[in-house]
């Protein structure tokens, strides 16, 4: 078997442009341009990119964008009063405070401050709560992304037993419930499930977001499953650092029926999810 590759890239794209033409009626018919403004503070090499490639897709899909780069001493009361103002600015419908943040700054204290309205990450707990009762909300995109591979792939999610493979706030946890409410029946695993690869053989839909290079071999897959590959690492091989998943692709590709790669797969919809979250926090805030 060969799987037939569910491509995030393509995918992405064509949301994109289903984006920009939404944009392009929602001004017409609100006079208003929807906005997000992008806050990052100190200089990471990985953010700086992520950063500039939010800032490009907003423009590119007709949104004003902005950007806020602030220094890496900046204290957490700074940081927070910039937010205050951007919770405040009509102009301004989305506000993502890149992370991480330096260590003077907690984290969670930064989730919490940025209005949920205007939360397009999605990480704000009154966000996580509406998620979790099934109520309108902002979600997390990386994980909507994924909802919409499965989706647009033409994969059957009511009924499928759904496997994911971590647990984290921004990915895990939020994917799990998104596959409840697909009427999916859900395992999540991490690091201390005791026979990882039982659980994953029983997946229909099986999720990998670890970290963990190339750690999803083709035995853990059961033949003609769906995998999605979340996972970013980077592994030397010939001399050169190159991308790998958390799953090993060429064994997948035997056992599969469907694959999402990485890269190449959910990582190009997770910007695709951030404008669709945006140009949703402007609908709601614009009536
Ligand atoms: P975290 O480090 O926050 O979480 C990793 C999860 O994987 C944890 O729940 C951990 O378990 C579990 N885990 C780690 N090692 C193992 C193992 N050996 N066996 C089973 N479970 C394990 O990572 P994130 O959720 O933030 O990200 C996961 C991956 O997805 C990363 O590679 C990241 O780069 C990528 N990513 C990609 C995005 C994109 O495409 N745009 C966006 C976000 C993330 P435990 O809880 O027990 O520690």
């Amino acid at each position: 078997m060969t799987a037939r590759i569910l491509d995030g890239k393509a995918l992405a794209k064509t949301i994109r442009d289903e984006i920009k033409t939404e944009v392009e009626q929602f001004i017409a018919e609100s006079g208003v341009q929807p906005g997000l403004t992008v806050v990052l503070v100190g200089d990471n090499p990985a953010s700086q990119v992520y950063v500039r490639n939010k800032v490009k897709a907003c423009q590119e899909a007709g949104m004003n964008s902005e950007r806020i780069d602030l220094p890496k001493e900046t204290t957490q009361d700074e940081l927070l009063s910039i937010v205050d103002r951007l919770n405040n600015d009509p102009a301004v419908h989305g506000i993502l405070v890149q992370l991480p943040v330096p260590d003077q700054i907690e984290e969670r204290a930064v989730i919490h401050a940025v209005t949920p309205e205007k939360d397009v990450d999605g990480f704000h707990p009154v966000n996580v709560g509406r998620l979790w009762i099934g109520e309108d909300a902002l979600i997390s995109c990386t994980p909507l992304g994924v909802i919409e591979i499965l989706k647009r792939g033409g994969i059957e999610i009511k009924g499928a037993n759904a496997v994911i493979v971590g647990r984290s706030n921004i990915v895990g946890k939020p994917m799990a419930n998104l596959l409840i409410r697909e009427h999916a029946t859900v395992t999540v695993c991490h690091s201390r499930t005791r026979d990882l690869p039982g659980e994953c053989r029983r997946a229909d839909i099986l999720i990998a977001a670890t970290g963990q290079s190339q750690m999803v071999r083709g035995d853990w897959i059961k033949p003609g499953a769906t995998v999605i590959d979340v996972g970013i690492s980077f592994i030397e091989k010939d001399g050169k650092f190159v991308q790998v998943g958390d799953v090993h692709k060429e064994e997948a590709m035997e056992a599969a029926g469907a694959l999402s790669p990485s890269p190449g797969g959910p990582g190009p919809m997770t910007i695709a999810m951030l404008l669709s979250n945006t140009l949703k926090a402007a609908r709601r805030l614009v009536r």
